[in-house]
């Protein structure tokens, strides 16, 4: 049975990441940090296949055991303080967790299995805010960075070092550079997510408006549980490299807006939404739009959800969720 390390486990592509590789017959372990951590139990409750090991990206030594103790064949680093808005007032907590982390963890894998006749295969999760204030269009795996918060510089730091362990130890690293992507098990902080909640409460008479930043900015939007696979699909290559995962199309947070009401029957949301500066940024990225010709090409990857029947996915289960903790029937599709 190979063994799979997951750091990030707690978190939207960590759970989706779980329960794809145990499907492929993985034994899963997953690093949990802190003590008590109680979003753990909630995994273990979800997922009670992932072995739980403790461990912290900001501690070396914690790593090295962790490592020690799961023997993995393959280490997935999705750990991260993932949430860009909060990067800019917790940046240095930011440069150390979702940074420096990927420099220990890859010092770990050397220490602990990089130079065995069956080295650790190591992911790390990339992102397109790399490309930030972006240079060219569409993205690719040879557009130059210029990260715009400090989320997507540690990203850049993090990408960088994996080249570069990659280069000077021959360690089999390789980074995902994927663009956005959602699902109901998104975060409510992140705007895709608010959202297709504010749309299913506001639906069900429990909120009436939903209060935004920016309605202009354009991302690249796919499925996390399509992105997951392209993870595990780098790590069983010949070679390992870096490819850029994304499905090709862009829409503002207007489009967004205009299909999730639309998926309860909303013509018109702007009755239901307020702009506020608290939720604009100091810097901004205006556009994402990612070529993944390469992972298609090399990889065989192609994503399978398309934006509408995401939003739409998204809506549905909020709809679910919201109803039942309130005790109230499932409205009828639209
Ligand atoms: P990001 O691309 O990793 O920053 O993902 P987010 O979902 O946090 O933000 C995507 C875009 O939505 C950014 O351009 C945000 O500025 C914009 N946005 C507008 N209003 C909001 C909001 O209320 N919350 C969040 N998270 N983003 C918002």
């Amino acid at each position: 049975m190979p063994r799979a390390f997951i750091t990030g486990i707690t978190g939207q592509d960590g759970q989706h990441l779980a329960e794809f590789l145990h499907g492929k017959g993985y034994e899963v372990f997953g690093m949990v940090k802190g003590q008590n951590n109680p979003r753990m139990s909630q995994v273990v409750e979800e997922f009670p296949f992932v072995q739980p090991v403790p461990g912290d990206l900001a501690d070396l030594p914690s790593l090295v055991k962790a490592l020690e103790m799961a023997q993995p064949d393959e280490v997935y680093n999705l750990g991260a303080i993932s949430f860009v808005a909060l990067s800019f007032n917790q940046a240095e907590l930011t440069a150390n967790i979702t940074g420096l982390g990927v420099l220990r963890m890859l010092e770990a894998i050397r220490m602990v299995g990089g130079h065995t006749n069956n080295p650790i295969r190591f992911y790390q999760a990339s992102s397109s805010e790399m490309f930030g204030k972006v240079r060219e269009t569409p993205q690719t795996e040879l557009t130059p960075f210029h990260p715009r918060s400090p989320y997507g510089c540690a990203k850049v730091f993090g990408h960088d070092i994996c080249v570069n362990y990659r280069e000077s130890y021959d360690l089999f690293a390789c980074s995902g550079i994927l663009f956005n992507h959602e699902g109901p098990r998104r975060g409510l902080e992140f705007v895709t997510r608010k959202v297709t909640n504010a749309v299913a409460r506001i639906k069900l008479g429990l909120q009436s408006e939903v209060v935004l930043g920016t309605l202009d900015t354009k991302r690249d939007w796919g499925y996390a549980g399509d992105y997951v696979e392209a993870m595990w699909l780098m790590l069983q290559q010949d070679r390992p490299d870096d490819y850029v995962i994304a499905t090709g199309e862009t829409h503002t947070i207007a489009d967004l807006l205009d299909r999730a009401f639309a998926a309860v029957g909303i013509d018109d949301w702007h009755p239901y939404v307020r702009q506020d500066p608290k939720f604009m940024r100091p810097a901004e990225v205006d556009l994402l739009i990612g070529d993944a010709t390469k992972a298609r090409t090399q990889l065989g990857w192609t994503p399978k959800v398309d934006f509408d029947t995401l939003v739409t996915m998204m809506v549905e289960h909020d709809l679910q969720l919201e109803a039942t903790k309130h005790g109230m029937p499932v409205p009828a599709r639209s």
